[in-house]
């Protein structure tokens, strides 16, 4: 899941830095680049390792990539991961996905007031981790669930072209980011999309070994 993210923001790094520079410094995609770089590295350094550990490792490494407002959001959002696994597990059903991406979610909360409307990354990750939980909870797969929070976050991110940005460098920007799909929901639509295609890539795989 990780690296299939990875590989979606590398195809659109270039447009992510794009969108940053109508909304604020232009350094969205280069930024990034580094988190999956840094997340990649950390998850596959050890594949079966303990989730907590590892979900606390990557939160601090994209904390510690010193790239602005996204980095200090996502990594809360891993820590907040890591925070709420048990230690010793390595395994996590469709419910416990739902329950781990609650918590990281939480744990941007409680670093930003953003909600969805802002125009911020919220207005994809918002509706990403509520729809995975409500297919979940329906009984939907795993993949099922990461296909449908996909396709929210990326409904949550379009929908920000239409808005007047609230927080971040953005917000000084008001009304003249409007028109203009805000780069960090971009970033969590790909990612998710990424998450979606990987868990399905990875399933293929275990169904034909
Ligand atoms: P910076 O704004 O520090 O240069 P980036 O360019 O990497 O950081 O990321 C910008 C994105 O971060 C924005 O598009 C927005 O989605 C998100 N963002 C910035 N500030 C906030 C905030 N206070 N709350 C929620 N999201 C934010
Ligand atoms: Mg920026």
């Amino acid at each position: 899941m990780i690296t299939a993210a990875a590989s979606r923001i590398r195809e659109r790094h270039t447009w992510l830095s794009q969108l940053d520079c109508t909304a604020g410094d232009g350094d969205h995609g280069s930024t990034m680049l580094r988190t999956m770089s840094r997340l990649e590295k950390v998850f596959t350094a050890d594949a079966s390792a303990d989730f907590k550990d590892t979900f606390s490792e990557a939160g601090w490494s994209v904390m510690r990539a010193d790239g602005g407002a996204s980095s200090s959001l996502l990594g809360a959002f891993f820590l907040g991961i890591g925070e709420a696994t048990a230690a010793g597990i390595s395994s996590w059903t469709c419910d416990d996905l739902a329950a781990a991406l609650q918590a990281g979610l939480a744990a941007v909360q409680v670093q930003t007031k953003a909600r969805p409307g802002d125009k911020t990354l919220m207005d994809a990750l918002v509706p990403a981790v509520e729809t995975l939980t409500e297919a979940s909870r329906m009984g939907g797969d795993v993949g099922q669930a990461l296909t449908e929070s996909a396709r929210a976050a990326k409904l949550g991110a379009d929908a920000t072209k239409g808005m007047t940005a609230r927080f971040g460098r953005a917000r000084l920007l008001g009304e003249r980011t409007r028109g203009s799909e805000d780069p960090g929901a971009a970033s969590i639509a790909l990612i998710f999309d990424g998450f979606a295609h990987g868990i399905s890539e990875s399933k293929g795989d275990a169904d034909n070994a």
